[in-house]
């Protein structure tokens, strides 16, 4: 079979499944034939030998059975970084680069901070802080130790020296520590949420979080006061529709200067206050 129809088969079986079939056909035959896409597109008549066909055709099989395409390449772009993920790990979603612009619009340059991250998973807002904070220390926290082996790879990869990792739950491994700014992607999915049922591959620890979806946010907003400097920032991700449950939620466990910013395609999706000062 020829490359340009290998293509156009894949991007019809894709087109069930992906918002962008070519492209997934493209990078998954480049994959197969170990090119770059722009050799595929140079080589349209070029003929796919049997081995070739049958890597091409397993890696499709996945992707069609809803595999995200970054657990068949075990890589996906956050913050202009290639991060490795796996499934122990959420894929990094574009509109958590928010919380990392948030954190960066809090940190000063030369600040030399402790900043701790909650629910790392695959360490991408963690080690994009550490990168352009190089004076500050960050602290990954999350309870997977499979999720933080990968965030480990990923702090290597991009030699962010000052990211450390913590196993446990929430604020747990880091009790007695004081950190200047706190953010996090928790889990904040409905139990019963139609949406988890696309995500399946995906870790629902790290998606669903209670009937309300808030069970993870209460806790932070709970226990986030001891280990953050009067007067410090938190700032968690949560659902487009919690804005206001999250709003009120924090105002009862005392925190102040509560605020919500929207997301690139103009959604509420991050809530920050500050530890009220004492
Ligand atoms: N934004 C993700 C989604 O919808 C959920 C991520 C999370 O729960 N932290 O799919």
């Amino acid at each position: 079979m020829r490359i340009d129809v290998a293509i156009a088969h894949a991007t019809e079986r894709l087109s069930a499944v992906s918002e962008s079939p070519r492209l997934d056909a493209e990078i998954l035959l480049g994959r197969s034939i170990d090119m770059p896409r722009s050799y595929l597109l140079a080589h349209p008549e070029d003929e796919l030998d049997d081995a070739t066909r049958s890597r091409f055709e397993e890696v499709l099989k996945r992707r069609e059975d809803g595999v995200p395409m970054a657990y068949i390449t075990g890589i996906r772009e956050f913050w202009s970084h290639e991060f490795a993920v796996s499934p122990a790990t959420l894929v990094p979603r574009p509109e958590t680069e928010m919380l990392v612009d948030l954190a960066l619009s809090e940190i000063p340059r030369d600040a030399t901070w402790q900043v701790l991250d909650l629910g790392t998973g695959s360490g991408a807002i963690a080690v994009s802080i550490a990168c352009e904070r190089p004076l500050c220390e960050i602290t990954g926290v999350d309870i997977s130790e499979d999720a933080l082996a990968v965030a480990r790879e990923n702090a290597r990869a991009h030699a962010s020296g000052n990211v450390i990792f913590e196993c446990g739950s929430w604020t747990a491994p880091v009790r007695g520590r004081t950190f200047d700014l706190v953010v996090s992607n928790p889990p904040y999915v409905r139990n019963d949420d139609e949406a988890l049922a696309a995500l399946e591959h995906e870790p629902q620890s790290a998606l669903a979080a209670g009937d309300d979806g808030l069970d993870a946010i209460r806790v932070i907003a709970a226990d986030c006061p001891d280990v953050l400097v009067a007067g410090g920032l938190l700032a968690i991700e949560h659902g487009f529709d919690q804005a206001d449950e999250v709003r009120s939620l924090l105002e009862s466990r005392g925190w102040t200067d509560v605020r919500c910013h929207n997301d690139l395609a103009g959604l509420p999706r991050v809530t920050a206050a500050r530890r009220s000062g004492k």
